[in-house]
Parts: C-alpha cells; sequence; structure tokens
C-alpha cells in the first residue's frame, strides 16, 4: 500500500542542528555559534526552566487547568475574550488550525514570496491552493499594499509577516488595514507576529479587537526562548472565536508547554533583555558586516553576500552556523541570527573573514 499522492507538498527545511553540523564536522558542539534558526540566544526564561522541573510530577494528568489558565492570561495581556485566544503547538500548529477552520479544498491563499515556508504548506495540507505576491529587493522587501492587492484575487486568507522573515522588513497599522479594506468580507488578513516583540513598532491588536477579518499569529519559540518545547496561538476575531472547539486538537498545547508559557509571561526580566540584546545585535550587525544589509524588526538580519550557499558553508567550517536563504529563493542571501553580546562580534568578524576569502 502507499500514502496518497503527496507530490505536491514540500520537506520543512529548518535551519540545521548544532550537534549535527559539529558531529558531521568533528567538533566540539560548544566551539559552535549557531546562529540559523531565529532561536533566543539567551537560552529559555529562567523561570520556565523552573516550571518545566517542578511540573513533571503531575505529567500524568491531562492539561485541564493550566490550558484554561494559559489562554486567560493570554486574552487578558491582549484585552481580548478567551475564545479569541487559540492556543496551539507552536506558532505551526494555529496556522493549521486557520487552514482547518478557514478552506474549503480548493481555496486559494496569498503568501509573500519570500516567506516563511509553513504559511503556504499548512494550506496545502488543507487542501488548499498557494498563491505569492512578490517582494522586491528595490524596495526593501517591502510587503506594501499595492503590491498585495494587484496580486489579490478573492484568497481566502491573506498572509504578512511583520518583522518578515527572512528579511526582517515590516508594515503599518495603516497599511494592513488599508489590504483588509480592500480585500473580500470573506478574506481572512493574517499577520504573523512571530517576531513582534523584537520591533519597535506597534503590534496590530488593535485591529483584531476592531474587525472580524484581521487575525494575528504569536509564538513563545522566539522572544520567550521556548522553541523546544512547541508553543503558539493566533489571534482571532470575537465574532467567530468560538471555532475553535471544533478545530482543535484535543489539549492542543502540552502541561509542560502551558506551565512553561505561563512562567515565560511573568518573566519580564528575561523577556526585556532578550529584547535588547537582539536590538544591539541587529545594529552591530548592520553596522560591522562588510555586506549589503536590510533594516531589520526581528531578532535576524538579512545580508547580501554572493554565492549564499558557499559562504554559508564556509562560515560552518569556521564554527558559524548562520542560514544559507536559497530554500526561500534568495541564493545570494544568508540570515543571520542575532547572538549574545560575545557571540555576535566574533561571529560578525568569522563572516567578514569569509567574505574576504570568496572575494578573493
Ligand atoms: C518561527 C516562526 C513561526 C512560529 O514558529 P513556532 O516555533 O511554530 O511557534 C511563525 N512564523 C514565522 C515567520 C516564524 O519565523
Amino acid at each position: 500500500m502507499e500514502p496518497r499522492d503527496l507530490s505536491m507538498h514540500s520537506v520543512y527545511r529548518a535551519g540545521r542542528g548544532i550537534e549535527e553540523v559539529a558531529r558531521d564536522l568533528g567538533l566540539d558542539p560548544d566551539e559552535l555559534i549557531k546562529l540559523s534558526s531565529n532561536e533566543n540566544s539567551l537560552g529559555p526564561s529562567p523561570k520556565a526552566v523552573e516550571a518545566i522541573r517542578d511540573v513533571a510530577e503531575a505529567v500524568h494528568y491531562y492539561p485541564k487547568s493550566s490550558h484554561t489558565d494559559l489562554i486567560a492570561k493570554l486574552a487578558e495581556t491582549w484585552d481580548v475574550s478567551d475564545e479569541q485566544i487559540w492556543l496551539a503547538n507552536g506558532g505551526d500548529g494555529a496556522l493549521d488550525y486557520l487552514s482547518r477552520a478557514l478552506l474549503e479544498p480548493g481555496q486559494a491563499v496569498l503568501v509573500p514570496d519570500p516567506d516563511f515556508t509553513y504559511h503556504g504548506m499548512s494550506a496545502k495540507y488543507h487542501h488548499g491552493t498557494v498563491e505569492t505576491f512578490e517582494l522586491s529587493e528595490a524596495d526593501g522587501f517591502h510587503q506594501s499594499p499595492e503590491r498585495v492587492l494587484e496580486a489579490y484575487d478573492g484568497h481566502r486568507i491573506v498572509y504578512l509577516t511583520s518583522p518578515h522573515n527572512p528579511t526582517g522588513s515590516e508594515v503599518t497599522i495603516a497599511e494592513v488595514e488599508r489590504i483588509a479594506e480592500a480585500t473580500d468580507e470573506q478574506t481572512l488578513v493574517v499577520v504573523d507576529e512571530a517576531y513582534e516583540p523584537f520591533s519597535e513598532r506597534e503590534s496590530k491588536i488593535g485591529l483584531v479587537r476592531e474587525r472580524d477579518d484581521v487575525a494575528l499569529l504569536h509564538s513563545f519559540s522566539k522572544a520567550y526562548g521556548l522553541a523546544g518545547i512547541r508553543l503558539g496561538y493566533a489571534i482571532v476575531p470575537e465574532e467567530w472565536g468560538d471555532a475553535y472547539a471544533r478545530v482543535n486538537t484535543p489539549f492542543a498545547a502540552s502541561e509542560i508547554a502551558c506551565r512553561a508559557g505561563l512562567a515565560a509571561l511573568d518573566d519580564e526580566a528575561f523577556l526585556e533583555e532578550t529584547i535588547e540584546t537582539a536590538r544591539w545585535g541587529r545594529a552591530y550587525i548592520r553596522e560591522h558586516l562588510d555586506a549589503e544589509t536590510w533594516e531589520s524588526g526581528g531578532n535576524f538580519v538579512l545580508a547580501k553576500v554572493g554565492n549564499a550557499e558557499a559562504v554559508a558553508d564556509a562560515c560552518q567550517r569556521e564554527g558559524v552556523i548562520v542560514r544559507d536563504c536559497t530554500s526561500f529563493g534568495l541564493p545570494e542571501h544568508i540570515r543571520i541570527t542575532t547572538g549574545t553580546r560575545e557571540e555576535t562580534p566574533r561571529a560578525v568578524e568569522t563572516i567578514n573573514e569569509v567574505l574576504a576569502d570568496v572575494r578573493g
């Protein structure tokens, strides 16, 4: 027997793991600086670590109250109702819930190109189709309403990401509002705010409170340092928030994830240090890297280096793992996650040496 025809589905290509690279190169993992997956360079929130240890003895229970408590806490934080918080196994899981709740077979979603690939992948898993609007290097990869609306043709979901992965570009509240106004009544505009905590701009949450056609995506993987836990959520309009009960996988987030998330939300000192370090790091990279870079609202910087695969490979041999953006459709660009205050200058120095070598 065989599974159904999966040839139209692609394999998610994550940045390479530190053990994997260390093994390949015969290096000690401690000598490597991993700046390829936009993870938190400071590690996890210490309060979350403590909560994870404490919950170990209680994991034979289903996560009932912790799930409810985390939803309530997030609803309070964002000043929305509990039904509007769609908790999930990572932001990726929340994308699946949006697909399940919105897409009829054959309906299309519109995503930027380049883009975080799971927006489109999730739509395809749910029997939808994917179309793109092109971002242009010349205008800083801006997701402008003109570009979006030129490509728009009654799509069921329009995805924007702000700050955008992998380019770092951002959109304003007014721009999102213009897109939501100009698209059909049955089109949902989703703003992926996985990197919103790092931005100096305001969240688009006001539009979710005011309208029935704008939703946000948030994640604990980046700013809270909990990528390994898999915890994220969508914030959806009040009018149809109750659809969650019909589409979610039972106990959408684990007891460990919910307890860690609750603790991380209380760890303001950690969040503040994370944001400060990332903002410092992205400014440092832009100032000192010997390559063209783009302004970024996230914990990473896009740089144009020529042959991205060759540069990323050479950096890796020197112990610095960066993301070759070829799989994003940017074969001349790498994406560098901000590291700690020690790692970032060391990484920039290494990348600069590699660039000098490559350029001869
Ligand atoms: C990391 C990321 C997410 C969510 O990741 P999870 O680990 O599944 O929470 C969503 N969107 C973008 C653009 C990302 O980079």
